[in-house]
């Protein structure tokens, strides 16, 4: 499965930052972990702090998946409203959204206690209306964040022309927000984990596993053999290929960075925009002072098709920006589509789905706030390996009836 086309922005500005050995032989470990994207790393994270013993395993170079093709908005707000979540579970729904604004604090401590920058920063989110006939759900949205105690304002037309230069009819602001360099951050974290013992090996393909008594036993597709006593599937989007009924549908996002401004529109060195239309657009800057645009989203889920697009998406994706900022000129510089799966309410699957031994957990942080959720699984996965349950485990587990 081809994930990712054209020219992702972090590889292209940090090169390959270091590498890791393939597996050489059979091994031991206690945990397990297919996938060394920012899902994987998180976890291993989690579980190296917690005093477990991790190995983890990557087909590609690590953090080459869809990690190296996000744009890395963290944001609180998931694809979902949280109106349209309660209608479907209830008040529980809203432990989503809080787990969520909670992980950006998370991942704040975390990326300021690694040895280097990784492109972590505060910023606002502004989510305006792209339609003055989207401004009473709007309005519904922000009474139920409120009701919620979730961080919200909301912003009319005049204040979002004055602070930001947009012109809309109201958007909900929030400072609960921040950006990061989603591929250094996992190669940082994934070399600090490396110099603390933990086993990590790229260009290494699982092909399978099975569930004896004793351990699961992994097969790698060179013939090495894993024995481990806990195993986490963060294969992201190539993990469905393990479940026996798919729970997400595979989409293309499109996304592009420009040549370096003098001076970003809309605030974007320090706000995330994005809108209510769907698909909708979604901007913000970067450290050296380009901006990202992404958004255009489609059904294909074909790499041919999807590269073909890409000159298509990005014509777009112009014309959006300089319909968002007409004062700036902006050229293109890189860009790139990656495959995104989605689930029908927007929310991950983390856990043990029922066709597979309870020693087994999966992590498929899908959706718009992926990375918001792997910080919420990597919690998850460390309180399931030590016995104990998570007040996510309903809300975000296999039984669910989120299909
Ligand atoms: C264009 C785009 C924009 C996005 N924007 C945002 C955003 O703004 N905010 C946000 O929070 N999220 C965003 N996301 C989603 C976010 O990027 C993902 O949720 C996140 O990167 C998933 O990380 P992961 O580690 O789970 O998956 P991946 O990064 O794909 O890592 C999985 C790893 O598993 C490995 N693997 C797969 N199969 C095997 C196997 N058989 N054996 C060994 N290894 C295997 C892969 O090689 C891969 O490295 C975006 C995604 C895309 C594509």
């Amino acid at each position: 499965m081809d994930i990712k086309s054209g020219y992702p922005w972090w590889t292209v500005v940090n090169g390959l930052l270091g590498d890791f050995p393939a597996l050489a032989g059979d091994a031991h470990c206690e945990v397990a972990v297919i996938g060394a994207g920012i899902s994987g790393a998180l976890v291993a994270h989690a579980l190296a702090e917690a005093g477990h013993e991790v190995m983890l395993l990557d087909r590609r170079e690590a953090g080459w998946g869809s990690t190296a093709a996000s744009t890395a908005l963290l944001q609180y707000e998931i694809d979902t409203p949280l109106v349209d979540l309660i209608e479907r579970y209830g008040d529980p729904a809203a432990l989503a959204y809080q787990a969520c604004a909670e992980a950006i604090d998370a991942l704040a401590g975390l990326a300021a206690s690694l040895p280097e920058p990784v492109g972590f920063r505060r910023c606002d989110s502004v989510y305006f209306a792209s339609r003055p006939r989207h401004v009473a759900a709007m309005k519904r949205e922000s009474a139920a964040r409120r009701r919620h105690g979730l961080p919200v304002e909301t912003l009319d037309g005049g204040a979002l022309r004055e602070r930001y230069g947009i012109e809309a009819p109201m958007a909900l602001w929030t400072a609960q927000a921040a950006r990061i360099d989603p591929y250094r951050c996992t190669r940082i974290l994934l070399a600090q984990l490396r110099s603390r013992g933990i086993r990590v090996h790229d260009h290494t393909e699982v092909a399978g596993w099975q569930a004896t008594p004793g351990a699961i036993v992994i097969d790698t597709a060179d013939g090495a053999r894993v024995h481990c006593r806990h195993l986490v599937v963060a294969a992201g989007y190539e993990s469905q290929r393990w479940l026996r009924h798919r729970v997400a549908a595979n989409h293309s996002s499109y996304a592009l960075v420009t040549e370096p401004v003098d001076a970003l529109p809309l605030k974007l060195d320090r706000t995330l925009l994005w809108e209510t239309a769907r698909p909708y657009a979604y901007l913000r800057g970067t450290d050296d002072g380009r901006v990202l645009i992404g958004g255009e989203d489609d059904r294909l889920d074909l790499p041919a098709k999807r590269d073909a697009a890409l000159p298509r998406k990005v014509r777009r994706l112009m014309a959006r920006l300089r319909q968002l900022a007409p004062d700036t000129a902006c050229t293109p510089a890189f860009a790139w589509a990656g495959t995104f799966a989605e689930t029908a309410d927007g929310l991950p699957f983390v856990g043990t789905p029922p066709e597979h031994d309870p020693r087994v957990q999966f992590v498929m942080a899908y959706g718009g706030n992926g990375i918001t959720y792997s910080m919420i699984a990597s919690e998850m996965v460390r309180e399931a390996i030590q016995g104990r349950r998570h007040r996510l485990d309903a809300l975000f587990g296999f039984g669910r009836n989120g299909r």
